[in-house]
């Protein structure tokens, strides 16, 4: 309507709750709609919806009821417009009685205020059952939460659970061939690099995500003088042909990279030859520098190198390039970062990888080995690749979960420790969390099929969630709509599913500590003596000494409060005394540079040192 002035008042409402307790305040506002408009507010508020209302200045939106006396409260929102523009703005909200209205209009009225008084009761009881229901509902979701961070939880007396069976199957493992779920490979390793190496080692990494070359000078007394490294995606055809066309790419990239790098000079001196070779697949290794390939994993499917030696094929193709140079280590990962560990620190006595995998190495005495009876190492030790991640105790928590995850992946039954603690598997443990509350809340509709892919919610996504420090949790917001097509999720959800982050990520990263401690405790070096035949000595002996793990891979590496968690749970385990004495040292690029000082450590002796009478 527009007056004399060329003002223009518009009033608009809408509805946006209705809360849990009943008001009985009324005020003297009177009412400035009619009954008819009550009435279609009345319908308005049932179906939640914006009305416009009424051809005087304030008519609004019934917001709170009451059975007893009914009470409207009315939210008005006015605008003036003056020569087309918003001139004024107001807000307002005013309580009143529907029946002192009715006394005011007279009896005309009544019947109709009396019909309205009891569509608004019955608004009401609606609007309160679907308002107990939903408080159901949420209990219901919060007691599935508390339930699983129960199933989930990791006292220090489960982890101490955790560290002896740990040593107890590494020793299982080192007993007999399938002695344990942990493979405890030999890997031939007896001559980690200390630091006095120098000269030109090259390195390859077949397996990670990009096919990798480096190259890197030493200097002696611990030093890189030069490090470059070159990524090539690997031509996806390749991946499945035969083994001579694959490692003549192999071959022909490392040439190219010689070349390039200017090294024909140093091609010529025998220490600038060697090559450390990283071959992220199963691999058993039969020397420290050959070993048979035991099956492809990650999409490559070369039939005719299954069971044959990859140092064979690769040395086979660097002749046909005319690359005159020797693969001096066959190397895995989780060998390469103790390698690169004990480069710079000689304490240096185990390697832990937690990165898309996990997995760990570590120092032992090669009599320890009883499988392999007669190994002879020229410094009485030897690197073991545990392969960890297939460790498994029914001490450790389990929840159902992890059992639907393990059911529907591609190797059930099989790497269940590392199922519970790599980056591979926590976003998606999270994701099976975050459907099971959505069911058991039933307020975000049907499951999208966003959330009900496998693998969606990476597990960065999940460590952005779980590092989200603003007020509102925008960034949780943000990934569960982008990511999971969740969409106004409440504050309160966003607190739960942070809450679940947390949950998932501190069980990873304390389990990951007491394999740790595990091996520790294997090798005498937690405070208690080390087990013998599987039995611990349960006793302090001897005097404590510095001990170092060196830790690579991406969830350690980047993820803050993965990395807290781990380093708290090891310090909790072996208490005040020992803690001091275990070093964690994060190291970077095991498989690259590791492999290069492999290399470099394993070059200048003609004959093995390790013998097996
Ligand atoms: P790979 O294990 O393939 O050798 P990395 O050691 O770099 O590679 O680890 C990569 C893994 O680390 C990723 O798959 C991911 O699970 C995890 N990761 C990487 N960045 C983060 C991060 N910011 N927060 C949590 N996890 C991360
Ligand atoms: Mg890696």
């Amino acid at each position: 309507m527009v007056n004399k002035e060329g003002e223009r008042n518009e009033i608009k409402a809408s509805i946006y709750s209705f809360p849990k307790t009943f008001l009985s305040v009324q005020t003297p506002t009177p009412p400035l709609f009619s009954l008819s408009t009550i009435s279609s507010n009345t319908l308005s508020a049932l179906h939640h919806r914006p009305f416009f209302a009424g051809k005087h200045a304030s008519p609004a939106i019934i917001r709170r009821q009451s059975f007893t006396t009914p009470i409207v409260t009315v939210h008005i929102s006015t605008k003036r417009f003056k020569n087309g523009k918003i001139w004024q703005r107001r807000r307002k909200l005013v309580n009143y009685s529907v029946i002192e209205q009715y006394v005011k209009m007279g009896k005309l009225g009544l019947g109709l205020a009396v019909g309205c008084a009891v569509a608004s009761c019955a608004i009401a009881a609606v609007m309160v059952g679907r308002r107990v229901r939903s408080r159901r509902r949420w209990w219901r979701v919060v007691r599935a939460i508390d339930e699983f961070e129960e199933a989930a939880s990791t006292p220090v007396g489960r982890l101490k659970q955790v560290v002896d069976a740990m040593a107890v199957e590494m020793h299982a493992g080192l007993a007999s061939e399938g002695g344990s779920k942990l493979k405890m490979l030999l890997t031939f390793v007896d001559n980690l690099p200390d630091g006095s190496e120098s000269g030109i080692y090259y390195a390859l990494h077949v397996g990670g995500t990009n096919f990798r070359i480096l190259r890197i000078q030493l200097g002696g007394q611990r030093s890189i003088l030069g490090h470059d490294v070159e990524r090539k995606p690997i031509p996806q055809h390749l991946m499945t042909r035969t083994s001579e066309e694959f490692f003549d790419f192999v071959a022909l990239s490392l040439k190219e990279f010689v070349e390039r790098k200017g090294d024909n000079l140093q091609l010529s001196q025998v220490r600038g030859k060697d090559l450390g070779f990283t071959f992220s697949f199963p691999v058993k290794q039969t020397s420290v520098s050959s070993g048979t390939l035991i099956k492809w994993t990650k999409g490559f499917a070369i039939e005719d190198m299954v069971e044959k030696d990859v140092v064979e094929c690769l040395q086979k193709a660097l002749s046909r390039r005319g690359l005159d140079m020797n693969v001096a280590a066959l190397v895995n990962d989780s060998v390469g970062t103790l390698a690169v560990g004990h480069f710079y620190d000689k304490d240096t006595v185990a390697a832990v990888v937690i990165g898309t995998g996990t997995n760990a190495c570590y120092l032992e005495r090669a009599d320890a080995v009883i499988k392999c009876q007669g190994l002879l190492t020229t410094s009485g030790g030897m690197v073991i690749n545990m392969e960890w991640g297939n460790f498994w105790s029914s001490h450790l928590p389990r929840t159902s979960y992890d059992i639907d995850l393990d059911a529907e992946s591609q190797n059930p039954n099989e790497q269940g420790f590392e199922k519970m603690i790599s980056g591979m598997y926590l976003g998606d443990i999270v994701r099976r969390v975050i459907c099971k509350m959505l069911l058991l809340s039933d307020t975000f509709g049907p499951i999208s099929s966003k959330l009900a892919t496998r693998f969606v919610l990476s597990t960065p996504l999940m460590a952005a969630m779980h590092e989200d420090d603003s007020l509102d949790l925008r960034e949780v917001a943000k990934i569960l709509e982008e990511t999971l097509d969740i969409h106004d999720v409440p504050l309160k959800v966003r607190k739960l599913v942070v809450k679940v982050c947390d949950v998932v990520t501190r069980r990873a990263a304390r389990l990951a500590a007491a394999g740790i401690v595990g091996i520790l405790k294997k090798i005498g070096r937690d405070g208690t003596g080390g087990i013998t035949s599987g039995r611990t000595k349960g006793v302090k002996s001897g005097k404590m000494r510095r001990t170092v793990v060196a830790v690579e891979g991406g969830l350690y590496t980047s993820y803050t409060i993965f990395r807290e968690y781990l380093s708290e749970a090891v310090a909790e385990i072996l208490g005040d005394e020992i803690a001091p004495y275990v070093i964690l040292k994060v190291m970077e690029d095991g498989s690259g540079i590791g492999a290069a000082l492999l290399a470099a450590s394993n070059s200048a002796r003609s004959v093995d040192t390790v013998q097996v009478l």
